[in-house]
């Protein structure tokens, strides 16, 4: 972006991992299924059951943070993340927060310049949710039906850092991470039916300012144009009334800035909403799984780097991942 202004944009990416059970049951995950064929006590969340890892998600998991160059945690640990929704039977989705299996990674890319290196804040693992499917538009629905088939599938979820300057180098990033992925055989990559989905942050600031300004969030983003698309409508509606924001905070003062009063709400609602797993345990295989991940396919991306998009870098850290990689074992 020209002008007086940056933009700043950070994208969190949900991969469906491509196992052929849901995430903690031994439920289908196979995609066009009659409605509610695919369900069981435990993705229903019913009394009584309990929830058991699917160890090749993890290994999923594990070999995307390898290529990634993140740093995998061995001691990590699921929580449950309350919120109502009607196409969530259990009333929370398991996912990771504080512990997640892997962080500090970076993925190089390159859109209409220099390659630029973006920071991977984070990669966890958790359950997807169910389905809505309204009768006619939404607003206007006589009915709307749920189907849990989908409710409890395994998700991978990559958080990047606000890293991203423009909606162009967002695409180029979930284009370079969805070619990762479909190579690296964890995801089917497929965009229409859901198993690669986005959700972008964008903000801008004034250029060569260190504070972020206020952030606002698109989700379920499901094709490379929408991203593009949305994020480039965001950028020019935030460039119109930025200066306005900016001028009510230069009057009302610290106090009311709305950047800090957002990110308040947010971590407090955040830690209020989640609670640990206690079903399912502290994950601390994550050094034995971890060297089982096949070496001779992590190795053979720097062959292949350039057919599949991947930068020499990205290839260069799948292709040598050794116990530097795999972060010690937390006390305790
Ligand atoms: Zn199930």
């Amino acid at each position: 972006m020209s002008g007086s202004y940056e933009t700043v944009i950070g994208l969190e990416v949900h991969a469906q991992l491509r196992t052929r059970t849901k995430m903690f049951c031994g439920c289908s995950t196979a995609f066009g299924a009659a409605p509610n064929t695919q369900t069981c006590p435990v993705c229903q969340g019913n009394p009584g059951s309990l929830p058991v890892i699917n160890q090749r998600a993890i290994e999923f998991g594990i070999r995307t943070a390898l290529a990634l160059g993140c740093t995998v945690n061995v001691q990590n640990r699921f929580a449950r993340k309350h919120y109502f929704y009607p196409d969530m039977p259990k009333n929370y989705q398991i996912s990771q927060y504080e512990e997640p299996l892997a962080e500090h990674g970076t993925l190089e890319v390159t859109a209409g310049g220099a390659p630029r290196v973006i920071g991977i804040q984070r990669l966890h693992l958790e359950e997807d949710v169910g389905k809505l499917v309204h009768e006619g538009e939404l607003a206007t629905a006589r009915a709307s039906h749920v189907d849990f088939n989908r409710a409890g599938v395994p998700l991978m979820e990559i958080v990047s850092k606000p890293d991203l300057r423009s909606p162009e180098e967002a695409g180029a990033y979930l284009r370079a991470l969805r070619a990762i992925v479909v190579y690296l055989g964890v995801c089917d990559g497929n965009m229409e039916e859901g198993s690669l989905r986005c959700d972008a942050n964008v903000s801008i600031r004034p250029r060569g300012s260190e504070q972020l300004g206020t952030k606002v969030e698109i989700k379920n983003l499901n094709s490379f144009r929408h991203v593009q698309h949305a994020l480039a409508y965001e950028v020019k509606r935030r460039v119109q009334v930025e200066p306005q924001r900016a001028l009510r905070r230069l009057a009302a003062g610290d106090r009311l800035d709305p950047r800090r009063n957002f990110l308040h709400a947010l971590d407090v609602g955040g830690r209020l909403a989640r609670f640990p797993e206690r079903e399912i345990g502290d994950l601390v295989a994550t050094r034995q799984v971890a060297h089982q991940v096949p070496r001779a396919q992590l190795s053979t991306l720097v062959e292949r780097q350039q057919q599949i998009g991947l930068q020499p870098q990205n290839a260069h850290y799948a292709a040598s991942p050794d116990d530097a990689s795999v972060a010690p074992a937390a006390c305790g």
